[in-house]
């Protein structure tokens, strides 16, 4: 679409005129516009009857046209909405409106554009196409006013388990009755055929503290007219921000189901003292020029190149504008619904660099007056070029200036294991030497260390970080190749036993870094997704999570379930003050490649334990290494690990086996 063809604000734009003067003139014809920053935009029912308000300044008319049914019917009345302030168009109707549907159409350029449910719809039907009428109260769950999350005090004390609605439950094996489904997680005491806990079960043994779900508002990618066709996707297609997908309720026709389910969901997992962080996808949407964005407010949600064409950071074909007020305002206040209507404990920003520092730091500002214990993180970087300066995203590269967020460490991600999109490449954790320092600045968590030189790192060449708050450890997540499949690709002739002494090593360093701990679901019990990089909309058959692998690999489960435990005990794997960080990590002079050696000393961050040594050695022989005389106790060696310790050491010269962690501890 060619902003110039529509008259964006009478005589504002100079069409046909392309280049930056264009781009100029439209940038300040979308800064005129007055915003709206109201509560009550698109619906609110209250005793005088129901309430319609639009925000759309370019509109010439614009009205409301209620419906009896979901689909497939035609309006059963029209309503002509009127001019009202700040760009907004109301109508109200002297009833209370539950049980109707609605959409939006406005004129425009001469046109009535595409009924729309608007960009402010809570409760919607099936595939989203009409907005509901529904009193939300009625969607709560029993206990739900008394219901909470997690107290959070410092993200880092978080462990985050980053899963699928249908990895995690649709597999045969997960012993689950609503597979792919919201109440999947509130099912208690649910087996594999075998007899391991699956589902929330799983989640408490294994110990994290909160799931991150992939996106769970309302995606554009799956039919919910054909669910029995079990299609899969990822989710990252945005449709409607405030309403939930459809495809994971029982019944996406019924508006109040979804919703209703996803809070049951929210609450049994609250009621196991486990958080829930939503993937939210504010920086593009799945259609262009009929988004529900374009067809309230052509143009105005999104960027433009000089030739009035869509820029596209996201690599999806848009992308939005946080830095303009009525976008701004949409984040903020749709963050701050999910936190308030569905009690939502944290929020992951896809491409976050997308958006702008201000925009970001609002977000946290007004989500931490909802509940001071949620949390904000994002991917630090774009899809592809914006036309938002760097200064101003919210790149990993600018975090310092966006206290309380944290952003996710590519440097520790790719030193541990190679690169993320050449599969053959090795890291420390599996061999290949020169990835030394940039794990060293993965253990830090980006902040400034005197014996950590930044210029040797592999992608970051400074310490960005402002505190180890603002780091999110990793080393794989449904992007790109899963852990397991990695190690295949990259550790070729290798034994399956030599890939899981890999992958222990992997999580080993992950889970003792500063910064927060993050997993993809299923690497516990050694999942893959048989090669597939990007199965965003591969089947089941490729993406379900095989819960007979626990069995399997329990080994590997009770390494991980034991590392969990390690750090939960011990607060000094979680400080929060860089100059911490720079006191109490000491490494120490080793010689070889992929070897590194270091202590956190002197009871850091309150710690019971003295001084902590941590050995990790990514080659594929053993290797020496000298731990000072004293009474350690052994809390993993050799793939083997336990919190409460393996054995005991006296010190001195000590082998660390090929490809495994050596962890020891003394408390005087
Ligand atoms: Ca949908």
């Amino acid at each position: 679409m060619n902003i110039c063809s529509g008259a964006l604000l009478s005589g504002a734009l100079l069409c046909g005129v392309p280049g930056a003067n264009a781009k100029n003139s439209m940038e300040s014809a979308y800064a005129s516009l007055p915003a709206y920053n109201g509560q009550d935009l698109e619906l609110t029912v209250d005793n005088s009857g129901t309430h319609f308000r639009l925000w759309s300044p370019q509109a010439s008319a614009v009205r409301v046209l209620l419906y009896s049914t979901d689909r497939n019917t035609a309006a059963a009345d029209t309503l002509e909405m009127a001019r009202a302030e700040q760009g907004t168009w109301t109508v109200s109707v002297p009833r209370q409106l539950y049980g109707k549907f609605y959409t939006f159409q406005i004129k425009y350029n001469g046109k009535w554009l595409d009924e729309t449910p608007g960009v402010w719809a809570k409760a919607v039907g099936t595939n989203g196409q009409r907005a509901a009428i529904v009193d939300l109260a009625s969607t709560n769950p029993s206990g739900w006013e008394n219901d909470k999350g997690p107290e959070v005090k410092n993200i880092n004390d978080v462990i985050i388990y980053e899963m699928h609605h249908r990895d995690f439950s649709v597999h045969p094996s997960s012993g689950i009755v609503n597979k792919g489904k919201f109440l999947a997680l509130t099912e208690q005491g649910t087996r594999s055929a075998l007899g391991d806990k699956t589902g929330i079960d799983h989640l408490k043994e294994l110990g994290i503290t909160h799931i991150h779900i992939l996106p769970s508002y309302d995606y554009n990618s799956v039919d919910e007219t054909q669910l029995p066709s079990n299609k899969y996707n990822w989710g990252y297609d945005p449709f409607n921000y405030n309403a939930p997908e459809g495809s994971y309720s029982t019944n996406p026709a019924s508006p109040e189901s979804r919703i209703r389910e996803m809070k049951e969901m929210v609450k049994a997992l609250h009621d196991a003292g486990i958080g829930v962080i939503m993937d939210v996808v504010y920086n593009h949407t799945a259609n262009n020029d009929n988004s529900n964005f374009s067809l309230t407010a052509p143009g105005y949600y999104y960027r433009h190149r000089a030739d009035g064409s869509y820029s596209d950071a996201s690599g999806c074909g848009n992308e939005t504008a946080s830095e303009r007020q009525q976008m701004r305002n949409f984040i903020v206040n749709s963050v701050k619904y999910w936190a308030e209507e569905y009690h939502i404990d944290g929020f992951r920003f896809d491409l976050m660099a997308i958006h702008d520092t201000e925009t970001m730091n609002e977000v946290v500002k007004a989500l931490k007056g909802v509940n001071p214990s949620i949390f904000v993180y994002g991917e630090g970087w774009t899809a592809g070029d914006s036309p938002l300066p760097v200064e101003r995203r919210a790149l990993k590269e600018n975090v310092a200036k966006m206290e309380g967020i944290a952003v996710f460490s590519d440097d520790i991600r790719d030193a541990i294991k190679g690169h993320y999109s050449n599969a053959a490449d090795r890291g420390f954790a599996t061999g290949k030497p020169g990835n030394e320092e940039t794990v060293k600045i993965g253990i830090v968590a980006s902040t400034a260390h005197p014996q950590v030189d930044y210029a040797k790192g592999n992608n970051s060449k400074f310490a960005y970080a402002s505190a180890p708050t603002q780091i999110i450890n990793y080393v794989s997540c449904h992007d790109d190749l899963t852990l397991t499949d990695k190690l295949h690709k990259s550790m070729t002739g290798a034994s399956e036993e030599d890939m899981q002494r890999a992958a222990r090593l992997a999580q080993t360093i992950v889970f003792t870094s500063q910064g927060t701990p993050f997993m993809f679901a299923g690497e516990e019990i050694f999942r893959d997704k048989k090669g597939v990089h990007n199965s965003y909309q591969s089947p089941d058959s490729i993406n379900a999570i095989d819960w007979a692998l626990k069995q399997k690999n329990a080994d590997q489960f009770n390494y991980y379930r034991e590392l969990i435990r390690l750090r939960k005990a011990h607060p000094a794997f979680r400080m929060t003050a860089a100059e911490d960080v720079a006191k109490h990590i000491v490494f120490d002079k080793v010689e070889g490649d992929n070897l590194i050696s270091y202590s956190i000393k002197d009871n850091a961050n309150g710690d019971v334990w003295k001084e902590i040594k941590l050995v990790f050695n990514g080659s594929d022989d053993p290797r020496e290494v000298k731990i000072k005389k004293g009474n350690w106790i052994v809390v993993a060696d050799d793939g083997k690990i336990n919190a409460d310790g393996i054995g005991t050491s006296k010190g001195g010269k000590t082998i660390v086996a090929p490809r495994s962690a050596l962890i020891l501890a003394r408390e005087k």
